[in-house]
């Protein structure tokens, strides 16, 4: 990739002699890109932003989480490209900080940073058998359903990571006829419906074809959805829960005694809409008599995993029936049972990690702040900011990033106003230090090379886009026309 694809444009300070703000956001996410549009309104001072990212491709969780058979949401992709296109945002993709560049570096080479790397790794249940093949995180079944290169490792390509690649979840999800997926928030949603449809009611996503053709060998015909808390409690919105009950040849089953509300779940159900339209949706379920349905999902409220079993790979999970105890906190009762698995997937939130010489809260797994500027040792650190999921924690819809990225920016632009931070005339600082290693950063040209090249290959196979899920496919599409890409 040549340089001149990322090369700093001029400000657009129309007639003002006097140097940009340069700014860099690590993370080219909803919540970076959010930033990017907040900052970009900003004139005086003209701003010149650079969202870096290492991945080679935009828009993070937007292409790597959300699932790809929630096109609508997905489409708020346009939306961040609008601001990626802007003339003062840039997008650098595949590089690293941490490795092509230290923070130090970066902080020396721009006026501000904005941290908006999210939360890169998942969270444990901490129960014995956890360890056995069959048992994973959802976040490691999501970014192989979305074709995240992480994943899908080019071959040759050392594992950079502990997480599962392709070909293991591939042996997994053949060999299964039951899942458990283990919380009752929106990922456990996805995973659910992504393991019990059958291929053909997913074709008509962008998945990549080697996702299609693993899902295509899937038997799975039984999900287990396990909260550990009562229906009233669960983090579901009603839409993603209601789509589960429109699954073709799909039963829910939901057992009527689950949804006796005790005083404080009534409470919780009275206090909030949300939960209130959930309880409808399962009593609505739990009403229906079952239509002989080739697969079921099954909701199992007050239950949670105390252990997973099997020799060599997963084949049951023991159950523990639950209650919240005068303190608060979910206890368990007794009455175990063992219900068959050959799969556990836990989805029960995600866990920020910290990114190397950047301050990092280990008991909130979060960059400490205040209202978006970085505390570090102590004190408030001029020029640093955070925003997204390592700010707040995994919470919220994509949406609830702007307000997020708002509040911080706002921060950020009073301490120019105030003096904390100045433009130090750092125009080009980057690009230059990014050259001299010998990096050449991804544009946004290259982006509409590899959307280009995922269009007429989704084409090529009647679908509106096909995801290119390696590397290598991804740099090949970047750099050329749309030949040879496979
Ligand atoms: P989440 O909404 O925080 O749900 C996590 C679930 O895990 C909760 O039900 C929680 O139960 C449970 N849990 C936590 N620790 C547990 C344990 N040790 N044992 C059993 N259960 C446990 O997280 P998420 O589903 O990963 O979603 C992350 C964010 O992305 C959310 O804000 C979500 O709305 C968003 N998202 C949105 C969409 C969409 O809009 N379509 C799709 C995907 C994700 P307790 O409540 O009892 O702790």
């Amino acid at each position: 990739m040549s340089a001149e694809l990322v090369e700093a444009r001029p400000s657009q300070s129309s007639g003002r002699t006097s140097a940009p703000l340069v700014v860099a956001i690590i993370g080219a996410g909803p919540s970076g890109i959010y930033a990017a549009e907040a900052l970009s309104q900003q004139t005086d001072p003209a701003v010149e932003i650079a969202i870096i990212d290492r991945l080679p491709v935009p828009f993070g969780l937007v292409r790597y989480g959300v699932a790809p058979d929630h096109e609508s949401i997905r489409s708020i992709r346009n939306t961040l490209e609008r601001t990626l296109e802007k003339p003062s945002v840039r997008f650098l993709g595949d590089v690293t900080i941490g490795a092509d560049l230290s923070i130090a570096e970066l902080r020396e080479s721009v006026d501000a940073v904005i941290y908006a790397y999210g939360a890169g790794t998942d969270r444990r249940l901490e129960i014995p058998g956890e360890h056995l093949p069959g048992s994973f995180a959802a976040a490691e079944l999501v970014a192989w359903y979305c074709g995240n290169p992480d994943t899908h490792p080019d071959a040759g390509q050392r594992r950079g990571t502990d997480h599962l690649v392709a070909a293991e979840i591939d042996e997994l999800i053949t060999r299964s006829r039951s899942a458990v997926v283990v919380g009752v928030g929106n990922v456990a949603l996805d995973v659910a419906r992504i393991l019990i449809k059958s291929v053909d009611q997913l074709t008509d996503t962008d998945m990549a074809e080697e996702v299609l053709e693993s899902l295509s060998h899937k038997s799975i015909t039984d999900v287990h959805v396990l909260g550990r808390r009562g229906p009233a409690y669960t983090s579901f919105t009603t839409k993603e829960l209601r789509e589960i009950g429109e699954i073709d040849d799909v039963d829910v089953i939901v057992n009527p005694a689950d949804l006796q509300l005790d005083p404080s779940s009534e409470a919780v159900v009275q206090q909030n809409k949300v939960a209130a339209r959930n309880m409808v949706v399962f009593q609505d379920w739990a009403a229906r008599s079952l239509s002989g349905a080739a697969k079921r999902i099954r909701f199992h409220f007050w239950t949670r995993p105390t252990m997973i079993m099997g020799k060599e790979r997963v084949a049951a999970v023991e159950i523990e029936r639950t209650m919240i105890n005068s303190e608060g906190y979910v206890v368990g009762v007794g009455d175990r049972q063992s219900l068959a698995a050959d799969l556990v997937v836990r989805s029960v939130g995600y866990r920020g990690l910290p990114l190397s010489e950047v301050p990092f809260d280990a008991n909130t797994c979060r960059v400490p702040h205040a209202e978006g500027r970085v505390i570090r040792d102590g004190a408030f650190s001029p020029g640093e900011y955070v925003t997204g999921w390592i700010k707040r924690g995994p919470t919220g819809v994509i949406g609830t990033n702007k307000s997020d990225a708002v509040e911080t920016v706002t921060s950020l632009l009073a301490d120019v106003r105030n003096g904390a931070i100045q433009a130090h005339g750092r125009s080009g600082k980057l690009d230059r230090l990014l050259a001299e290693r010998g990096i050449s950063p991804l544009g946004m040209p290259a982006w509409h090379r590899i959307d280009a090249a995922e269009i007429e290959l989704g084409t090529k196979h009647g679908r509106l886009r096909t995801t290119l899920a390696h590397r290598r496919q991804l740099l090949a599409a970047a750099e050329s026309d749309t030949d040879n890409l496979i």
